[in-house]
């Protein structure tokens, strides 16, 4: 069954009023049913026509939510399969390989034809030929599809090169002095203890503290609590996280994997937890975080200077945000940057940290992936405990705190530079100041904008989707040796998938749909058990009881 993320799958989206009335009980028991089935909860009808056969069959497509409250089927699977992609990188014992595909015929002449493309483009941006500019770059997006679809990764020349990043004098280096410097050797395991232990770690590294708070997170004095560096810390947390593990290969000098995930305290200030394959002694991490920080090389933004009513106005012959009152040009992004001579801002660690060793395939292994894995169904607010049952004082506390981020710019791209007298890279006149659509700046996320789950590039040498194909091939191979056919397999198809229209007569109402799934779902996981019984030899790869549920 294919998955899909098509945000377009709303509940009930299939049924008519008159539908949705009659069928209040029955849409309730099917939900239930589902959700007590494992089966997604809100699935969108798609149409899937074997091509081979002509035969036609409306499947319902999981709607792939990585959020409990909107789907928990849904949510609950993508959880498991970050469990599998965590478990299996944390203590690889041979080093994950690398074998690049050589590049095939097809590849060659798409990227001919691209580079083509890519040339056409600048000739016709330098004689300000939009119209064709525009086509082209159409062409150069679907070259691209085909690109990643055949397997190409990597970045792809853009057709309009970022602007040369402003060159640093050598005093905004934010190399770790303090830190003993090694050459990185290639190796991503760690050492091996007594001929036969290969510990691990368990990482969790936390903000320092903005003022004291209470047993909920919320500031004990809210008046002294230093929501502006809390607000900054959040929003540039992800480049300090990426400058600390540049610092630990560094500093230890082998290629260090993790899998780390951002959530927030209670306070709403994001820490960090990652599982670390290897061994790295405890006073060389905390070493490593004293000695790091990022800092922010923007212009200062602490003082605003528009506000209310009284903004900057867009003049479309000067094609720039200026001054309401003297009509002067406020400086670019560029131009406020040149004149620099300290940063806006540094974000450091807190003094916490917590390092323990862990082993694999052991209990407390199991305890710790789950621990990390454990808020990803939650978005960031209610994983802060913004839940109803939160307290007056949580909620003022967030409050403040959301106030906060609403005046702090998430990027230089951010309109709310404008408020500061700054105009954001890539000014134009759609831009309202003040107003940013970045997740940054949402109550639901508390400046925590970026992804929550970071996993390095040689962790297991798999992608989500290769971990997700793995589980399906298990089940199927388990399938095959004890000689049970799926009803529908890799001998079917190839299938063309058709979206229908939402009042097409063959797409049957949303209960009917859910419990389609779910006898589905019982017979696969008939089959799966029959061909357990049926087999007994090697225990399944994986030690977790529920491969089945994290392949399906
Ligand atoms: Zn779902
Ligand atoms: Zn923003």
């Amino acid at each position: 069954m294919a998955t899909t993320t098509d945000p377009a799958s709303l509940d009930g989206a299939q049924l008519t009023r008159a539908q949705r009335a009659a069928l209040p009980i029955s849409a309730d028991v099917a939900r239930a049913l589902a959700e007590q089935h494992g089966v997604c909860i809100r699935p969108l009808a798609m149409r899937r026509i074997d091509t081979t056969t002509g035969r036609v069959d409306i499947v319902p497509v999981p709607c792939g939510s990585t959020r409990a409250d909107q789907c928990r089927p849904c949510a609950e699977k993508a959880r498991r399969l970050r469990m599998a992609q965590c478990r299996q990188g944390w203590h690889l014992d041979t080093e994950p390989v690398t074998d690049r595909a050589t590049p095939s015929e097809e590849h060659k002449e798409l990227m001919a034809v691209r580079a083509d493309l890519l040339a056409a483009y600048t000739e016709c941006k330098t004689h300000g030929d939009e119209i064709t500019c525009e086509q082209i770059a159409d062409s150069v997006a679907e070259v691209d599809t085909e690109l990643r679809a055949l397997g190409v990764r990597g970045r792809l020349t853009p057709l309009d090169p970022p602007p040369k990043p402003v060159k640093r004098s050598t005093r905004r280096r934010q190399d770790a002095l303090d830190l003993p410097r090694r050459p990185v050797e290639k190796r991503t395991l760690g050492r091996v203890f007594a001929g036969r232990y290969r510990p691990s770690t368990f990482l969790t590294l936390t903000l320092d503290s903005y003022g004291r708070v209470d047993n909920d997170g919320a500031a004990v004095d809210p008046d002294r609590y230093d929501y502006r560096r809390a607000a900054r810390d959040a929003i540039h947390f992800p480049a300090l996280v990426d400058r600390f593990w540049q610092n630990t290969r560094r500093c230890v000098g082998w290629d260090v994997q993790y899998f780390g995930t951002v959530e927030p305290q209670k306070r709403g200030a994001p820490h960090f937890h990652a599982a670390i394959r290897g061994a790295i002694p405890r006073a060389e991490l905390r070493a490593i975080t004293a000695a790091t920080y990022h800092q922010v090389w923007w212009p200062a933004h602490d003082q605003l200077l528009y506000a209310g009513s009284r903004l900057p106005l867009w003049d479309t012959r000067a094609k720039a945000f200026t001054d309401p009152d003297t009509g002067t040009p406020l400086p670019s992004w560029e131009q406020a940057c040149e004149q620099l001579v300290e940063p806006a801002h540094v974000v450091r660690f807190g003094t916490q940290v917590h390092v323990k060793g862990i082993l694999g395939g052991t209990e407390e292994a199991n305890r710790h992936i789950r621990y990390l894995t454990k808020y990803l169904t939650k978005s960031v607010g209610q994983a802060a405990g913004l839940s109803e049952h939160a307290t007056d004082s949580q909620r003022d506390h967030a409050h403040r705190l959301h106030a906060e981020l609403q005046i702090t710019p998430c990027s230089p791209r951010c309109p709310i530079w404008l408020l500061y007298g700054i105009q954001p890279q890539g000014a134009r006149h759609s831009m309202t100041p003040g107003q940013c659509k970045g997740k940054a700046h949402k109550m639901e996320h508390l400046g925590i904008a970026g992804r929550r789950v970071l996993v390095s590039r040689k962790w297991s040498n798999k992608s989500l989707d290769d971990h997700r194909a793995e589980r399906g091939e298990f089940v199927r191979q388990l399938l095959g040796q004890a000689g049970i056919q799926p009803s529908h397999g890799p001998q079917d198809g190839p299938y063309r998938w058709e979206r229908p229209a939402p009042n097409d007569p063959d797409i049957p109402p949303r209960p009917l749909l859910l419990l389609h799934a779910v006898a589905e779902r019982q017979r696969w996981k008939a089959e799966y058990a029959a061909a357990q019984l049926a087999i007994i030899g090697p225990p399944p790869p994986d030690p977790t009881p529920s491969a089945i549920e994290e392949a399906a």
